[in-house]
C-alpha cells in the first residue's frame, strides 16, 4: 500500500499498546505512601441521591475515616490516583460504548440511578461518572503499587459486571479487564490470577478475557442471583457456586479448597483480588449469610494465599453497599495489618 508517510499502519493491538504506553495513570509513589489508593471524590453522594438509593453511596470515604480515627491510616500517607481518561478508557472499550455513557438513560439503567427525570445528565456525568473514572484510575495504579510493594488495596474500583462493550450492575467501566492490560505492557506481566469473591458472578472480566490464557479466573459466587450469564460462565476457569443463605464455615471451607485447586492449577505473577462485601448476612442483593469475622477471615486466606508465595496482590473493594460494609471493610483492614500481611506505616514511622 502506497502511503506518503513512513508510518507503518497502526494495528488495534499497536494502538492499545501505545495508548497504555502513554497513559499518565502509572505514576511515581513517593516513598512517604503506604500503597492504598484513595480519592474524596470517589463517593458519589449528591443532592439527596444516597437516600433515593439502597446504597451507602460513601462507603469508599467511610472506610478511609475509621482507618484514620483508629490510627491506622493517615490520609497524607494514601496515593490519590489520576482520572482515567478517554485514551484510557479506549484500552478496552469502543467509542460507541464510551459515547453511550453520554446518555443519563444508559448511565441510569447501568447503575441504577434514578433517571433523568430526577437529576439533570450534567450532574450524572460530574457527579456519578466521574467518580467512578477515578476509582478505575485507582484499580490501574493498584497494579503497579503491588508489583513494586508487593500489595496495594485500592478502596475503590471492582467493578467486575462492566466488560468491555457492556456495563451493567452498577458497573460503568471495565477497571480489571483494563488494569490487566495495563499490567501486560507496562509491568511485563504474563500470568494474571483473578480472585473474585463478591457474591455476584464477574461476568465482566469473564467476557473480555475469554480464551485468554494469561489470565486465570476463581469466581466464587452465588449462583442463584444476578447476573446468570451463562455465556461468560464458560469462560471461569474455577467456578465454585453457592446457594442462597451459605454460611460463614461452609464459606470458608469451600474459600479452602477452592485455593488449593487454584494453588496447583496456576502460577501468577499478579493476583487481582475482587473483594466485594455483599457476601454478609443480610446484604439484600447477595442473599449468603458471612459473618462481619468471615469476612475479614476470607481476606486473610488470600492475602495469605499470595504473600506467603510473593506474588503481587492488589484489592478492590466491589460490592457491598450496606450501611455495614465500610466497617466491616475497614476492620479487615485492619486485621490484614495486625496478621502482618500488609505494612500501613510508613519506613520512617507515623506519628
Ligand atoms: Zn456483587
Amino acid at each position: 500500500m502506497a502511503s506518503s508517510s513512513s508510518e507503518p499502519p497502526v494495528d488495534g493491538e499497536s494502538l492499545r499498546r501505545n495508548r497504555i504506553l502513554s497513559s499518565k495513570l502509572y505514576f511515581d509513589v513517593p516513598p512517604s505512601k503506604v500503597p492504598v489508593i484513595y480519592s474524596s471524590s470517589y463517593d458519589i453522594a449528591f443532592l439527596g441521591i444516597e437516600k433515593l438509593h439502597p446504597f451507602d453511596s460513601s462507603k469508599w470515604g467511610h472506610i478511609c475515616q475509621f482507618l484514620i480515627k483508629e490510627g491506622f491510616l493517615v490520609k497524607s500517607q494514601t496515593v490519590e490516583p489520576v482520572e482515567a481518561s478517554k485514551d484510557d478508557l479506549l484500552v478496552v472499550h469502543s467509542e460507541l460504548y464510551l459515547s453511550s455513557l453520554q446518555s443519563s438513560t444508559n448511565v441510569a439503567i447501568i447503575t441504577e440511578v434514578p433517571p433523568v427525570a430526577i437529576i439533570p445528565n450534567c450532574l450524572v456525568q460530574k457527579k456519578v461518572l466521574y467518580p467512578f473514572r477515578k476509582q478505575v484510575g485507582g484499580s490501574i495504579l493498584a497494579a503497579k503499587l503491588a508489583k513494586e510493594q508487593g500489595w496495594a488495596i485500592n478502596i475503590g474500583g471492582g467493578f467486575h459486571h462492566c466488560s468491555a462493550e457492556k456495563g451493567g450492575g452498577f458497573c460503568a467501566y471495565a477497571d480489571i479487564s483494563l488494569c490487566i492490560h495495563f499490567a501486560f505492557v507496562r509491568l511485563n506481566i504474563t500470568r494474571v490470577m483473578i480472585i473474585d469473591l463478591d457474591a455476584h458472578q464477574g461476568n465482566g472480566h469473564e467476557k473480555d478475557f475469554s480464551n485468554d490464557r494469561r489470565v486465570y479466573i476463581l469466581d466464587m459466587y452465588n449462583s442463584g442471583i444476578y447476573p446468570l450469564d451463562y455465556e461468560a460462565k464458560r469462560s471461569i476457569d474455577q467456578k465454585v457456586e453457592l446457594v442462597s443463605g451459605t454460611q460463614t464455615k461452609e464459606y470458608l471451607d469451600k474459600l479452602d479448597e477452592a485455593l488449593e485447586v487454584a494453588r496447583n492449577n496456576f502460577n501468577p505473577e499478579l493476583v487481582v483480588y475482587n473483594a466485594g462485601t455483599d457476601v454478609l448476612d443480610g446484604d439484600p442483593l447477595g442473599r449468603l449469610k458471612v459473618s462481619p469475622d468471615g469476612v475479614a477471615a476470607r481476606d486473610e486466606k488470600v492475602f495469605r494465599f499470595a504473600r506467603e508465595r510473593n506474588i503481587p496482590l492488589f484489592m478492590l473493594t466491589s460490592g457491598g453497599y450496606m450501611k455495614s460494609s465500610a466497617r466491616v471493610i475497614a476492620d479487615s483492614i485492619i486485621n490484614l495489618s495486625k496478621k502482618n500481611l500488609i505494612d500501613l506505616k510508613v519506613p520512617l514511622g507515623r506519628n
